[in-house]
Order: structure tokens, then C-alpha cells, then sequence
């Protein structure tokens, strides 16, 4: 499986990516009540109110927990939709706390996801994320048939489960450059609570610095 890590050092021009992680851990939450959403809305106000692009890598259970939202972004010209794995286990042993998914049913796992935003999203990209970031040989390997290109990053944002917005913009702030990818989470909820006050900030900075917003796409499109 093809990995892109980040784009074109020569020019000025940072991709945006925004993760929906969705595990049956935070479904329960969802349906128990103890989280109200997995969908941070104020956040894709500021990106649709600032004019910024974005690529949005979702896991199946997202998708079939939000179906509508999904097709409603994937309707966006603003925004470019890739996967997350179906339920956001890992593909390596350890990576964070993430359950994993076993060598034979790795390939199955990135498909089913894929048919699902396929269904919702006629532009679909073959743009795919690993949860956690995690990754190996073996993985890259067994999902070579499934026809996506892996995205990793070179800015993580820290925004999972930060405590405030300020930690998430400086990190990203300081840390994006030319042709930078940056991996931030959509979710909201208690896993990613301060997502949407942290980018009304960074997109400010960056832009303030010069740089342009694109999607993984756009970014990649030399
Ligand atoms: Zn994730």
C-alpha cells in the first residue's frame, strides 16, 4: 500500500485533515447518553465560515451512525472524504489503548468501510488513514488489494482529549510548514472537546504567515 507523509516542501500550502474516529466503546457512550454527539458541528461552521478545505478521513461507524451528515459533507465542495478503518481498531499490536484488528481480517476491514463511503459519497477519494497513527509491514502488506493510499502526517494536533484549545494552536502553529499534513479530530465529544475553538486560531496564524489551505488532494497535485 502506497504512504504519503506530507506534500511538496516548495510551496506554502498545509492540508487540513480531521478524523471521526468511531469505536463500539464510544458508541455505547453515544447510546447510554453520556455523550450527546460524535459529530462536532461548531467545527465545520468555522471551516465552512472561513473558506477552508479539508480532508475528512471517517470510520464505517461513523458513517452509518451519521449518515446524513456524511452525505451532506461529502456534497461540500469544500471538504474530500477517505476512511478510518470500520470501528477504529488498530493495525498493529500495540498502538494507544485500540483493540486490534487480526492479520486475516485486516483486508476486509479497510473494504467495508470503503463500500459504505462509497455509498454515501459519489466523489469518494481512496485517500485512508490508520487509528492511532499505527502501522507496519505486515499491515501495509495485507491491505495492498484494498486500493487506497495510506495518509500518515507531520504535525500531530494534539487535540485528543486536550484540556484546553491553546496546547492544540500552539502545537499545530508551530509545528506546520510547506506541504504539511495535519491530523486533528471531528468527533468532538469527550474525545477531542476544544477542536473547534483551536481552529478559528490556526487558521488565522497560518494564514497570517502565508500559508494556503488545500486538501490532501490539491496538496499532492504537484
Ligand atoms: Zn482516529
Amino acid at each position: 500500500m502506497p504512504i504519503v507523509q506530507h506534500g511538496p516542501r516548495d510551496k506554502p500550502r498545509i492540508a487540513l485533515t480531521f478524523d471521526a474516529d468511531l469505536t463500539t466503546a464510544m458508541q455505547r457512550r453515544l447510546t447510554n447518553g453520556k455523550v450527546k454527539s460524535y459529530y462536532n458541528d461548531a467545527l465545520f461552521k468555522h471551516l465552512r465560515d472561513l473558506k477552508v478545505p479539508a480532508t475528512l478521513f471517517l470510520t464505517g461507524l461513523w458513517m452509518e451512525q451519521y449518515p446524513d451528515r456524511t452525505r451532506e459533507l461529502a456534497a461540500d465542495p469544500l471538504f474530500e472524504l477517505g476512511t478510518h478503518t470500520y470501528d477504529h481498531r488498530a493495525f498493529t499490536k500495540r498502538c494507544y489503548t485500540l483493540g486490534t484488528v487480526p492479520k486475516p481480517d485486516m483486508l476486509t476491514d479497510v473494504r467495508r468501510a470503503v463500500t459504505i463511503l462509497d455509498k454515501l459519497d459519489p466523489h469518494a477519494t481512496r485517500w485512508f488513514r490508520f487509528p492511532g497513527g499505527c502501522y507496519d509491514g505486515t499491515a501495509l502488506h495485507e491491505l495492498a488489494p484494498a486500493g487506497v493510499t495510506a495518509v500518515g502526517l507531520d504535525v500531530p494536533g494534539a487535540d485528543g482529549f486536550a484540556k484546553s484549545p491553546k496546547g492544540i494552536v500552539e502545537q499545530v502553529v508551530e509545528h506546520a510548514r510547506n506541504g504539511s499534513i495535519v491530523v486533528l479530530h471531528m468527533h468532538g465529544g469527550d474525545n477531542a472537546p476544544y477542536t473547534d475553538e483551536a481552529i478559528v486560531p490556526i487558521v488565522a496564524k497560518l494564514r497570517a504567515k502565508g500559508y494556503e489551505f488545500v486538501t490532501v488532494t490539491e496538496l499532492m497535485r504537484r
